[in-house]
């Protein structure tokens, strides 16, 4: 007999990458091994040289399908087996090869919003829901949308093994998030984008769209992050640790920002819970602030801090990957 194996790629599409996917049958028995696709049609390749390769990297249990079938994310090689241009992960896993011994951990804070007939669901075909206020971690049919799926989101992650932490609905009606970690880097962009893919896949089924826009609705409504929450051994351990953390990140801003998702300038404005995009800042509890050091943190005088300004249509394999670059590296100086 035969299972399905849902092989699951990051395409080349600019500014924001699209995930792809098609099913591939294998006997039972046999590992789900390397595959290929028409890069031409991905914006991966020309069509006179279009064949790339797909290296798996995370495979699970299929929620979808359940039984013996599986999900397979992958890596986009060239036939040289070499990391395609588009392909994130490969810097990423040499990035936290270089600075393992500092033992990098991440956790990602992924914000969304589901869409239906071109409006946030939930939201009237003509003018706005009331405004923000009630819709965070609320409750009650005026206020919340969507639920079914994240609750089948959430158990599909389960079920496929991730290391999902929580879910909750956000400020703006028709916003939600979810949280991933504590994951080493690459396996925390891996984990994120295979949640992503669920995401999507599920809401299909209910006929709704999943946007990682990072500002879905311009005017009074909150933007779409996905805060990194970042440690070492080292932050994990002391409190001089975090700040130098801090310290670097403010010595590094523009490599960060201009990586950090497209349409950064319009979420990080300096309203609704962010900080200015041009204006780097760090303290303790401030959800206005670039960098924000959880109270219990300061209290313990060590753990984590959380980088606010990645947007929800960031790679995490970019902002783990320069994260890492620019705080492991000054502490390794
Ligand atoms: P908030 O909404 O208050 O910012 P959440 O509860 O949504 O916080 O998210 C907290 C995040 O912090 C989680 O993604 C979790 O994985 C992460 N985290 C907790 N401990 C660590 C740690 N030691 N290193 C890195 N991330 C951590
Ligand atoms: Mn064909
Ligand atoms: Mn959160
Ligand atoms: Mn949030
Ligand atoms: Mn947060």
């Amino acid at each position: 007999m035969s299972y399905q194996a849902e092989y699951i790629w990051i395409d080349g599409t600019k500014p924001s990458p699209l995930m792809r996917n098609k099913t591939r049958i294998i006997a039972d028995g046999v590992e789900p091994g390397i595959w290929g696709f028409d890069g031409s049609s991905t914006n991966q390749a020309p069509g006179s040289n279009s064949d790339c390769v797909l290296q798996p990297v995370l495979v699970c249990p299929d929620p979808i399908r359940g039984g013996e079938n599986l999900l397979v994310l992958c890596e986009v090689l060239t036939t040289d087996f070499e990391p395609h241009p588009s392909n994130t992960r490969a810097a990423c896993l040499a990035a936290a090869e270089l600075y393992a011994d500092q033992e990098p951990m991440f956790g990602i804070e992924q914000e969304y919003t589901f869409f239906q007939y071109g409006r946030p669901l939930g939201w009237p075909e003509n003018g706005f829901p009331a405004p923000q206020g009630p819709y965070y971690c609320g409750t009650g049919g005026e206020k919340i949308v969507g639920r079914e799926i994240v609750e089948e989101h959430t158990a599909a992650c389960i079920d496929a093994g991730l290391a999902i932490e929580g879910t909750n609905a956000e400020v703006m009606m028709g916003q939600w998030e979810f949280q991933i970690g504590v994951l080493a880097p690459p396996v925390i962009g891996d984990q994120i984008w295979m949640a992503r893919w669920l995401l999507a896949r599920i809401a299909e089924d209910h006929g709704v769209v999943v946007s990682f826009d990072a500002k879905p609705m311009d005017g009074d409504w909150n933007g779409a992050g996905a805060h990194t929450n970042f440690s070492t051994k080292a932050t994990r351990g002391n409190y001089d640790a975090i700040i130098a953390a801090c310290e670097a990140l403010g010595k590094n801003v523009d490599e960060h920002i201009s990586n950090y998702g497209d349409g950064i300038e319009r979420r990080l404005t300096g309203a609704h819970e962010t900080a200015r995009y041009d204006v780097f800042s760090y303290g303790p509890s401030d959800r206005g602030a670039s960098i924000r050091i959880p109270w219990h943190v300061v209290k313990a005088k060590k753990g984590y801090i959380e980088d606010r300004r990645p947007n929800a249509n960031a790679d995490p394999y970019v902002v783990s990957r320069l994260i890492v670059e620019t705080v492991c590296g000054a502490a390794a100086q």
